[in-house]
């Protein structure tokens, strides 16, 4: 009697086991995975979501180092939706992140008409005139905290509903760049 019991529930076990794993399989075969692809592809066609073709670009330094950041060496193109120009000592200068702009201003340093990578033409635009998406799902450049820059108020809301984060002025996105630093007083 003992045998037949212990064997009904090893069998019950082994049932309840096999419908387990058949119903994973069920799952794995659903087309959410294509549908993640998908969602991945419209997003971007880069890993990155700061990276872009080299065609849309804009490089504003001279020489051979003209394509990456001039304080830590990045390649501007795949961190370009990131991307900063200023002018110091007469001379361009262009940075993969706010995080590196910071870093030379930090040096009590003056730079020039600013500009940032607007997100949505991917052409530089005055700091003074974006609207910033801080700390996005949108992984960020430098800095565990992204800030991403729009010339409307209108794109940067659209870009804030599908990813969240804050929306705000070039100062408010360079005190959040700053808490990255000691050197700032
Ligand atoms: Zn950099």
């Amino acid at each position: 009697m003992y045998k037949i019991f212990a064997y009904m529930i090893v069998s019950l076990l082994f049932i309840g086991c096999s419908g387990q794993k058949s119903l994973e399989i069920k799952q794995q075969t659903i087309p959410t995975t294509m549908k993640q692809e998908e969602v991945k592809k419209a997003d971007s066609k880069y890993k990155m979501f700061q990276t872009v073709d080299k065609k849309d670009a804009i490089l504003v330094q001279d020489g051979k180092n003209k394509q990456y950041c001039v304080i830590c060496g990045m390649d501007l193109i795949k961190f370009y939706k990131t991307s900063y120009s200023a002018t110091y000592n007469e001379k361009e200068h262009q940075y993969c992140s706010l995080h590196c702009l910071s870093d030379h201003l930090g040096e009590g340093i003056e730079l020039k008409n600013p500009k940032v990578v607007d997100v949505t033409t991917l052409k530089l635009i005055p700091v003074l005139e974006a609207y910033y998406v801080v700390g996005s799902k949108k992984k960020g450049t430098m800095s565990k905290v992204s800030k991403y820059a729009f010339s409307s108020l209108k794109a940067a809301e659209i870009f804030q509903s599908k990813y969240g984060g804050e929306i705000m002025d070039f100062y408010g996105a360079l005190e959040r760049a700053k808490e990255d630093f000691k050197h700032y007083r």
